[in-house]
């Protein structure tokens, strides 16, 4: 019998329909709500596409291209910007760093509108915004998720309230859409208090907190599609991780292409996740053999941090999926520290502006830890030639602005009455003419 959650959807792609699953109670729902936990048993959703398909994708030079598995309805709401689909290019000259192997970066840094991974993630939540009618929308990061949420909110002509750390304005660069009514609030307080916070802004205000866990990491599963895709023989892919996310999505991505039978699960390449040592909870909890991470295993982080887009509010809920993707991928998880990225880090800029590519590294270094991650894996023995290794370049590409954006506002969490910030908002877009 018909699951009657399920959605048949467009022509686009014929054959498969989503639902939303709880993975402790079983229940399904339908999947064009906006649902953050189980409403029978609070328990986590994942999404499930059924039905047949022959892995046939449209001719589009987008991560849309992949339509038919991703959880929307209707082609006629994507808001896409250009994202995805990104190039995947061949450094040779890194090869005598990794034992020999061939190390091949995937572009999302320079492909991507505001420069990062997270447009991947922005595109999709936006174009479900826009099939599900929400506006007034409530978010927070470190910095490249909440830039790229603002952007494309900013598209659509939302209204969008983006809470970031103080600390992390300095990447705030004027190389974003942004209109009157996308706020930028700074919060002058460590990052553990800015998603309490901002949940709290849209709780007294009657506005949406967006984008569920289940749905982020459905994101990140086109970066898998597209693996296949551009370059099927792969052996490894490396992410630098926050929470790890991106893993954890690409993992998900595999498991679709299998279920549909497009690929072998021993075709699925070894994932190999590095993180910054100053913010590496999750090496430590895994190569300390835990299977769950306590509270306050993150410990007290540096003021100044090497790298902040690598501090995560979400390491403690994301580590039983994390530590599911590495057991289930045969994957691999290991960090490194400043001195060991800043050893590489001018050799990896320069092997890329070689070929007239800009990576800014004054705003993000992400994907020189990744880099610095591969090296340390080799001396310690992994690698061979013949070896082909994907390392995804998360952010950020050459925006050469120098220019912040002015915040609409700076509060402090502990005395900013949530109320009175939202009157102080809407009074400076009202005096701006609303427009
Ligand atoms: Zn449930």
């Amino acid at each position: 019998m018909k699951n009657p959650n399920t959605f048949e959807s467009s022509e686009l792609s014929k054959g498969i329909s989503t639902l939303l699953l709880c993975k402790d109670c079983q229940n399904t729902f339908d999947f064009q709500k906006l649902m953050f936990k189980c409403s029978s048993c609070n328990g986590e959703l994942e999404y499930v596409f059924e039905g047949t398909y022959n892995g046939r994708h449209e001719d589009r030079n987008d991560l849309w291209k992949n339509f038919a598995l991703i959880p929307l309805a209707d082609p006629g709401n994507i808001v896409s910007l250009n994202v995805g689909n990104s190039e995947v290019i061949e450094l040779p000259e890194l090869s005598k760093f990794v034992n020999g192997a061939t190390v091949f970066l995937k572009m999302d840094s320079h492909k991507n509108p505001t420069g990062t991974f997270k447009d991947r993630e922005a595109s999709i939540i936006f174009s479900r915004c826009n099939e599900l009618d929400l506006d007034n929308v409530v978010f927070y990061s470190t910095g490249n998720t909440g830039r790229a949420y603002t952007h494309y909110a900013a598209e659509l002509g939302l209204t969008s309230y983006f809470f970031m750390p103080k600390y992390c304005q300095y990447k705030n660069t004027f190389t974003i859409k942004k209109n009157k009514n996308n706020f930028i609030i700074l919060v002058d307080d460590e990052y553990p208090k800015v998603g309490p916070y901002a949940k709290k802004f849209a709780q007294a205000n009657g506005l949406n907190i967006i984008a569920p866990l289940h749905e982020r990491t459905e994101c990140y599963a086109t970066i898998a599609y597209e693996q296949f895709q551009e370059m099927p023989d792969c052996d490894y892919f490396v992410q630098t991780i926050a929470s790890g996310m991106g893993p954890i999505g690409f993992l998900r991505g595999h498991k679709n292409l299998v279920k549909f039978g497009l690929e072998k699960s021993t075709d699925i390449p070894r994932i190999i996740c590095v993180q910054s040592r100053e913010t590496n909870a999750m090496y430590r909890a895994y190569h300390a053999g835990l299977t769950s991470m306590p509270e306050g295993w993150v410990g007290q982080l540096p003021e100044d941090l090497f790298e902040p887009t690598l501090n995560s509010t979400n390491p403690v809920n994301n580590y039983p999926d994390l530590f599911a993707t590495l057991q289930e991928g045969n994957g691999i998880i290991t960090d490194v520290g400043p001195e060991e990225v800043n050893e590489v880090s001018s050799y990896f800029v320069e092997v890329l502006k070689e070929r007239g590519i800009e990576y800014r590294s004054d705003l993000e270094k992400s994907v020189l830890i990744g880099f610095a991650g591969l090296i340390r894996l080799s001396n310690e023995g992994q690698f061979r030639p013949g070896e082909r290794i994907m390392l995804l370049s998360t952010g950020r590409g050459d925006a050469f602005s120098q220019t912040l954006i002015t915040p609409d506002a700076i509060i402090k969490p502990d005395s900013q009455d949530p109320v009175v910030l939202k009157q102080q908002l809407d009074r400076l877009w009202e005096s701006s003419g609303r427009q």
